[in-house]
């Protein structure tokens, strides 16, 4: 029996998002560019809610039911029309799986499976977005430098000559800045304030200027990127017997990953004075239904990432438990009702298991004048690092992980960053929250660590010979005083191999092989120790 085998069933999702909302290097283009997915969004749940039965809309995606073939053809052109409209740049892909196409099987799970592999299937077909042919005397956009200028931008000092798509998004990031215009995520955050009745402080407080004057309020110069990401989204979403349950799930899991965000921001920092006005040290760029990009003030990025991951990990029982996936007999009832074929979980399956999901997550530190694009691909490339940590046997998604990099000197790419240095990263969440908790202790002023005895440590990690290191961390603890020793040495315990607790210090791993790396935690913490100051809340 087929599940509703009269309706055709649409799903669509937007392309390269990341491409759109990172085309140029300019935050204000960056806030207009995010501010118009969110209200496209906005305007799309209302009109589809017109067209069918709409399960799910969010994030740029989402899915609906319709009667007809027409209907459906209808809805295909107009979602994928109506985004190219509003964003001139940006893209959605569509489609319509017809009743008889449908899986055989009473599992909306499967069906969504099914869609979404076709959904994929066109979007690889679409290939990159073609360029507009650019004749030598036009000039190209002055923000993207990609496309041809169309107009000039009188809105601010720049008198930059833009094309269409970036006018669109630096007049929609300026509306925002003036709070002209209740758009984007710094309206949602100011909505959540009002409505959960936090300080005020927030209500009158507006987003920096550019990534500069984020990096300016705190006078370090740098700024924090955070990317993070659920595990196993994709196979969650097929675990639904009902539509009724997929939908449900999904809007949950959305409304969660936004409230969160809001919650630990608004718990976690404060608008910054300057000049005068209050300033945001914080912009979030992208809540989808379970990842984020957001910048930050330097000193805040650990901690809220943290945060931002624990609170995921806890919070995600409720929703696990609301929609029917950890009931006794629900693994039996996937079997039955999947109809034949591989069955997308196994009963061994982490989230039955633990009875949570878990989030991958990765921070960039760097100079605010960083090129965007090189600091979202750090990020991402951190975040898939911090996935394979949650994969490894030891972890095994019981908890979610982390990654970061201090960017200094001059690399574009994380390998370049990373070349030769013996850091122990990623960590799971828990390893992640001893090592911070560490750092804390060090900057301790009863501690009294001494800087210049860190950097000796540190800098001998960095020959290829590891007995340099470990004489200069026994020299080191032969100098320092008692509770600094004390500290230090409870330090490398508690990052050494089990089996050698004493006599590796301060590695961590010794490489047993060329192609190997030798890892110590200290170098971890080294590098960490500027960004994350002692202060708690
Ligand atoms: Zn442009």
């Amino acid at each position: 029996m087929n599940y509703e085998n009269s309706k055709w069933l649409v799903v669509f999702d937007t392309d390269r998002i990341k491409n759109f909302v990172f085309a140029t290097n300019t935050l204000k283009e960056i806030r207009g560019a995010s501010a118009l997915l969110v209200e496209q969004d906005k305007i799309r749940k209302e009109e589809l809610k017109k067209q069918g039965e709409l399960i799910y809309s969010a994030g740029g995606g989402g899915t609906l039911l319709v009667d007809s073939k027409q209907k459906a053809q209808e809805v295909v052109a107009q979602i994928e029309r109506d985004f190219r409209f509003a964003t001139i740049t940006g893209s959605i892909t569509a489609i319509a799986v017809p009743p008889d196409k449908r899986p055989n099987s009473r599992w909306f799970g499967r069906h969504m499976d099914m869609a979404g592999q076709l959904l994929q299937k066109k979007k690889s077909s679409k290939g990159e977005l073609s360029l507009l042919p650019v004749e030598p005397y036009m000039r190209l956009c002055d923000s993207c430098g990609t496309r041809p200028a169309e107009r000039r931008f009188d809105k601010d000092q720049s008198g930059d000559l833009l094309c269409s798509s970036c006018y669109k998004k630096r007049d929609m990031g300026i509306k925002i800045r003036k709070a002209t215009s209740e758009k984007g995520f710094v309206w949602k955050f100011k909505e959540y304030i009002r409505k959960n009745n936090l300080s005020s402080d927030w209500l009158d407080a507006i987003p920096p200027e550019d990534l500069n004057k984020l990096g300016e309020l705190d006078g370090s110069g740098y700024i924090g990127f955070i990317t993070a990401d659920g595990n196993h989204m994709g196979k969650m979403l097929q675990l639904f017997e009902k539509k009724e349950d997929y939908s449900n799930f999904s809007n949950k899991l959305a409304n969660l990953m936004q409230e969160i965000v809001f919650d630990v921001l608004a718990r976690n920092t404060r608008p910054m004075e300057k000049a005068g006005e209050k300033i945001l040290p914080f912009e979030i760029v992208l809540i989808g239904g379970d990842d984020l990009m957001m910048f930050t003030s330097v000193k805040l990025a650990i901690r809220l990432a943290i945060e931002i991951v624990e609170r995921f990990e806890k919070e995600s029982h409720a929703i696990l438990k609301e929609t029917g996936l950890l009931e006794n007999d629900f693994f039996e009832r996937l079997k039955k009702g999947w109809g034949g074929g591989k069955l997308p979980i196994t009963p061994d399956e982490p989230f039955l298991k633990y009875k949570k999901l878990s989030m991958a997550a990765g921070v960039v530190l760097c100079h605010s004048n960083f090129p965007v694009p090189a600091l979202v691909e750090i990020g991402e490339a951190l975040q898939k690092s911090a996935k394979k940590k949650c994969a490894e046997a030891e972890v095994n998604y019981s908890e979610g992980a982390l990654d970061f990099q201090v960017i200094t000197g001059s690399a574009v790419d994380l390998e370049t960053a990373r070349a030769a240095v013996p850091y122990n990263r990623p960590y799971s969440l828990s390893e992640f929250k001893n090592l911070i908790g560490f750092i804390e202790k060090f900057h301790q002023k009863d501690i009294h660590f001494p800087k210049t005895q860190m950097q000796t440590i540190y800098d001998a990690c960095h020959f290829p010979n590891v007995s340099r290191a470990t004489l200069a961390t026994l020299h080191t603890l032969g100098r320092l005083k008692r509770p600094a020793r004390k500290l230090l040495k409870e330090f490398f315990i508690s990052f050494s191999a089990p089996d050698n607790k004493y006599l590796l210090w301060p590695w961590t791993y010794i490489a047993k092989g060329s192609g190997d790396q030798n890892k110590t935690a200290f170098v971890d913490l080294v590098d960490l120790f500027d960004f994350v100051s002692n202060k708690k809340r």
